[in-house]
């Protein structure tokens, strides 16, 4: 339901893990491969606002088996997807696009705050908007968050960019070898079978209110432009 003319907008969610190439902090190479690929999509007129997450550095629920306040480790996971961002913002603009980190909490120095009708005008201006530190609140994801800067930042569609899976399964096909692959499924049909590739607060939030996500793996040959362009890869999951 592209309601901008032929422009799109689109809101691309990545997990930090990705980021980090596998190991804790930020791979470089890896940042530019992904940086390079939005860019294309950019230049092709496509209006695209980013969520990332922060798994590479890290994440309240681990920290909080090894003994830590769950809330203070949601802060330092919050914390974290800011350094992802600040990487993307890097590559980005040495690919000559131009950006703006918006967090959730604010920290003047690094980020604008998270005002959503400037990452809009932002957005109408030809500039990725990537927002950082979640929602700003313990006991959320980033998936629930990209839902809601989605919805808000009024995109036309979810994407949610995936490592090691090129779409939504009937199972965890790295456990069950049986699982298969769906093509495209409703929001319903997600949360009935309790597939956890997304948290159900994403889906529902998306359910709620219409909104398409596309799940897909990022590794196929720049399936990111493609995702970003609207080609129909990984699976497409609708109300
Ligand atoms: N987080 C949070 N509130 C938010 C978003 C993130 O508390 O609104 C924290 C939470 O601890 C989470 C961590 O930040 O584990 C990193 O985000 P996430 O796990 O979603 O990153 P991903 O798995 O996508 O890399």
């Amino acid at each position: 339901q592209p309601s901008r003319g032929h422009q799109t907008r689109v809101l691309l969610k990545l997990s930090g893990e990705v980021f980090g190439g596998g190991s804790i902090g930020v791979s470089p190479d890896t940042v530019r491969a992904i940086a390079g690929q939005i860019a294309d999509a950019v230049r092709d007129g496509v209006q695209v606002g980013v969520v990332i997450g922060g798994g590479n550095f890290f994440r309240g629920a681990e920290l909080q088996q090894r003994g830590m306040d769950r809330t203070r480790a949601d802060y330092m996971g919050m914390l974290g997807t800011v350094m992802n961002c600040l990487a993307l913002q890097d590559f980005l603009e040495k690919d000559g696009i131009d950006t703006r980190v918006q967090t959730a909490i604010t920290m003047g120095q690094v980020a604008e705050p998270y005002i959503p009708r400037r990452a809009i005008r932002h957005l109408e201006k030809g500039r990725v908007v990537i927002f950082g530190a979640g929602a700003g609140m313990p006991f959320f994801s980033t998936d629930t968050v990209s839902a809601q800067r989605a919805l808000e930042t009024k995109c036309d569609r979810l994407l949610i960019a995936k490592s090691g899976v090129d779409g939504v399964y009937s199972a965890d096909p790295k456990q069950d070898p049986s699982a298969t692959k769906y093509d495209e499924l409703t929001f319903a049909e997600a949360l009935a079978n309790n597939i956890r590739i997304v948290d159900a607060a994403a889906f529902s939030l998306c359910q709620e209110n219409k909104l398409d996500m596309l799940v897909f793996g990022m590794e196929g040959e720049g399936n990111i432009t493609r995702a970003l362009r609207g080609e129909r890869i990984g699976t497409l999951v609708t109300a």
